[in-house]
């Protein structure tokens, strides 16, 4: 059996509905001038001698005695579990064998896929380690600032101090200096074609083909082509509702920060109660010929259903397939046991429709399968369930990037007029909203091609 690539960085697994993705391939598709380095993208945990044995979870792996080590040593032989780990283990045992089945296929290709196509394991893990955290005295421009190729820019915090209106976003021009990676290039392309504009609360359009730099608070950014960002809290996010439905998106991917201890003891990023996500302006965002929406969930079983029962009837989404999202190492075995209850090797992403206006006006049976386009009588596709994505992860909460595999199943136009919501990097093409969109856009992610 081989594996046949679907579209650069994406494989299908023989007879699985499953596919291998290379993130650093799919996300490198975006770019001319730049590309997004192995090295920066994955996180050392990743690669190197992990338990093989992972990915074969024995039988007494299940509910009651999963946590092994001592906490089940310690644990009553009568452990009896509560109504919510019943469920999350009923939703689980609906995953297993579609995760299974996928893995153990890959397993099978594993071989070409990892060592020949992506030479993953010849990747040298010399990322930095922990960069330094730019200083909050310089504000706007580069004039009196040292611009630096390895400090990472603490966007939430800036965005608390009374100076964050004054911070500026310096978009350097697309002229053969602004490809170059050094700081002094930089400075004699600055003085050439820079465009201002404020860092937080503004729309930045980024219109050309190709890819330019961008510096604020003295570090470097790579912006890509054709593609729009706002950088602001929830309160700001009614910016992004278009003019008229006609140039809305229809195709909405979102991340949210759900509450989530780890988040918080790490202090990674702020997160945000469920209330808020609630009151989310989703259905004036949508195209008017319907979006597909896709949603990042943890595994928590609460969170489960509070997006089924609330979340979603609020959002006027019609959920329509589950997909997983498998992380393994570089070896290709999951990361963590498959049935450990509180730590799952894999993420679940929701898919749903929302009707536009026109469809709105259709009968309810077109709306649910979207079978009718306005361009003609053309067929939409329509997600498969129990779709399985493998990938090495990068950064914490950092998901692969699946804008392209989501696009062919989205109603209206194509290409897609795309948006993510809580997003940490920008997309060609798509507009990025967040606290911290340019997160991943720093140049110390990327190389000179
Ligand atoms: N999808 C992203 C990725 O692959 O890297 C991860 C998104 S992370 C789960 C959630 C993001 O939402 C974080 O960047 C966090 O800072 C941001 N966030 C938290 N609270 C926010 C708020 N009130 N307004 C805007 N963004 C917020």
């Amino acid at each position: 059996m081989t594996a046949e690539t679907l579209m650069e960085g994406v494989m299908e697994i023989p007879g699985a509905n499953a596919v291998w993705l290379d993130p650093v391939a799919v996300l490198n598709r975006g770019y001319s001038l730049y590309l997004v380095a192995y090295s920066q993208y994955y996180s050392r945990a990743y690669f190197g001698n992990l338990n093989s044995s992972a990915s074969a979870p024995s039988i007494g792996d299940g509910l009651a005695g999963s946590e092994g080590g001592t906490r089940k040593r310690k644990r009553k032989k009568t452990y009896t579990p509560n109504e919510k780990e019943v469920m999350a283990e009923l939703r689980h045992q609906e995953s297993r064998s579609a995760i299974l089945k996928a893995h153990s296929l890959f397993l099978e290709t594993r071989r070409p896929l990892i060592s020949s196509k992506l030479n993953l394991e010849n990747i040298p893990c010399s990322r930095t380690e922990t960069p330094p955290q730019i200083s909050t005295h310089s504000i706007s421009g580069t004039s009196s600032t040292s611009l630096s190729e390895e400090a990472e820019v603490d966007f939430v915090r800036l965005s608390e101090l009374w100076q964050a209106p004054l911070y500026e976003l310096n978009i350097l021009g697309n002229s053969s200096h602004s490809s170059n990676k050094t700081s002094c290039d930089l400075r004699c392309c600055e003085e050439t074609d820079t465009r201002q504009t404020p860092l937080f609360g503004c729309i930045v359009e980024h219109e050309e083909e190709e890819e330019v730099l961008a510096e604020c608070a003295g570090c470097i950014f790579v912006v890509p082509s054709h593609c729009r960002f706002l950088i602001s809290d929830v309160s700001s996010i009614h910016k992004l509702i278009p003019e008229r439905p006609v140039c809305g998106y229809n195709l909405i991917l979102i991340d949210p920060p759900w509450e989530n201890k780890s988040v918080h003891r790490k202090s990674l990023y702020p997160t945000l109660p469920n209330r808020q996500l609630l009151s989310l302006p989703i259905q004036k965002l949508v195209h008017n010929e319907g979006a597909l929406l896709a949603l990042w969930l943890t595994n928590r079983e609460k969170l489960h259903q509070f997006v089924e029962k609330e979340l979603f009837p609020a959002w006027g989404v019609e959920l329509a397939a589950s997909w997983y999202w498998l992380k393994v190492n570089n070896s290709g075995e999951m990361i963590s046991p498959l049935d450990l209850q509180h730590h799952k090797p894999y993420e679940c992403l929701l898919l749903g429709y929302l009707p536009g206006e026109k469809q709105e006006a259709a009968s309810k049976e077109t709306v649910q399968k979207g079978a009718v386009s306005e361009k003609g009588n053309v067929s939409l596709n329509t997600p498969p369930n129990k779709f399985v994505i493998m990938s090495i992860p990068g950064d914490h909460s950092r998901k692969p990037p699946i804008g392209s595999l989501l696009s062919q199943y989205a109603p209206g136009p194509s290409p897609v007029n795309g948006l993510e919501l809580f997003a940490r990097e920008l997309t060609p093409g798509w507009t990025s909203w967040g606290n911290e969109p340019l997160r991943f856009q720093n140049l110390r992610y990327f190389d000179r091609r």
